[in-house]
């Protein structure tokens, strides 16, 4: 039978191709601007300038400031560039970090975004703000925040480092991952994330032997597309709560830290979830969601293990404590006991059982 849903809408307009970028001037004009200020970070002022430079008298100047999880000081000197440079709009080009930045000055100017995505972490079909003040990270989601056009152009991802490539895929696999249990999920979501699932299947293989491979890339920026949709439209559980504690208290890095968890957070879930995750077990294989994506992540060389990543066996119960404190919703109850022992399979790096 047909399960009853809402479909909320599709309010973000979205331009994907190669070579996409030269149609950014048209679609600031499309949304009636003049000036655009153009966000970058640092390591990609080069390209920003050059974007400002195709903008031409559309550009009121570049801020390339931008940094890992948004910054309240940040954001109060990008908006006074923007004030000071007399911009009607943000154009964020860049991965999360460049969005966030470009969604929290348009929460607190009303400013329209457009959004040029070169990662796949999946931040531009959101309506979700993550950022930091005082050292502690809150999220928030507001109608506001959700950009006004996203311009995909296959081309700009061309650069995107290869253990990035990985990570930043198992980044995005983890929206579509629990959008296929969020209570909320609707056919579009579910589809596009079943096509996600395939085409990053497919392309980061590719991608790691050739990282350039034009039409890989374009299979993997279409998949983000799908799994950032997925994540703007529906709630999270389990897998975006660790993934938010152990970056947020213990400062692992963002997009690895979803890499490593994905296997074992999708694994605690699954005996709870009937066959909801069977389209990632038929994708990747192995008899179940967790051990398919355990081998996946494993083929592409993405990182296996939080100890990698710089935790200590001492963080596993304060990180279990952290994670169990607040109720929130999960398919599957949140214990103590549970969440240590997966925080402990994910240390260790092994298959889930
Ligand atoms: P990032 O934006 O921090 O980028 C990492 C580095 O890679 C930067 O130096 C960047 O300039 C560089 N880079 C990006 N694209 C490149 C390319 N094509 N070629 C060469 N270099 C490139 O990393 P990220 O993983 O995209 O974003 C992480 C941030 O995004 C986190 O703060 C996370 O919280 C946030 N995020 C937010 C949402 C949301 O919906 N609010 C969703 C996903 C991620």
């Amino acid at each position: 039978m047909t399960r009853p849903f809402t479909f909320p809408g599709l309010t973000t307009r979205v331009v994907f191709g190669h070579g996409t970028l030269a149609q950014v001037p048209d679609e600031v004009a499309r949304l009636g601007h003049t000036r655009a200020l153009v966000l970058s970070t640092s390591h990609q002022q080069a390209e920003a300038q050059a974007l400002a430079d195709k903008l031409g008298d559309k550009a009121a100047g570049v801020f390339a400031g931008a940094t890992m999880h948004t910054p309240v000081e940040v954001t109060e000197e990008a908006i006074a560039a923007f004030h000071a440079a007399k911009a009607d709009c943000v154009v964020s080009l860049g991965g999360g970090s460049t969005t966030g930045l470009g969604k929290a000055i348009a929460v607190r100017t009303g400013a329209d975004q457009v959004v040029i995505p070169t990662t796949y972490a999946g931040s531009e079909m959101t309506d979700i703000l993550g950022e930091t003040a005082g050292g502690e990270k809150t999220t928030r989601r507001d109608p506001a925040i959700r950009p006004e056009v996203v311009v995909y152009d296959v081309d700009l991802t061309l650069t995107l480092p290869v253990a990035l490539t990985v990570t930043s895929a198992l980044n995005a696999i983890a929206h579509a991952m629990e959008g296929f249990y969020a209570p909320d999920r609707n056919p579009v979501t579910e589809a596009l994330s079943r096509d996600a699932m395939t085409a990053f299947r497919d392309a980061l293989p590719v991608l790691i032997q050739d990282p350039k491979n034009a039409e890989a890339r374009a299979k993997a920026l279409y998949a983000a597309w799908g799994c950032s949709l997925t994540l703007g439209q529906v709630t999270m559980a389990l897998h975006h709560k660790l993934a938010h504690v152990l970056g947020g208290s213990f400062g692992l890095p963002h997009a690895e830290t979803h890499a490593v968890l994905l296997p074992h957070t999708t694994a605690y879930n699954e005996p709870a979830v009937g066959d909801l995750l069977n389209p990632i077990a038929d994708t990747f294989g192995h008899g179940s969601a967790g051990k398919g994506l355990w081998h996946f992540a494993k083929s592409v060389n993405a990182p296996m293990r939080l100890f990698d990543l710089g935790l200590t066996a001492q963080d596993l119960d304060r990180a279990a404590e952290i994670a169990t404190k607040n109720p929130y919703a999960n398919p599957r109850p949140v214990t103590r006991d549970g969440i240590r022992q997966l925080l402990q399979q994910a240390f260790d790096g092994h298959c889930p059982a």
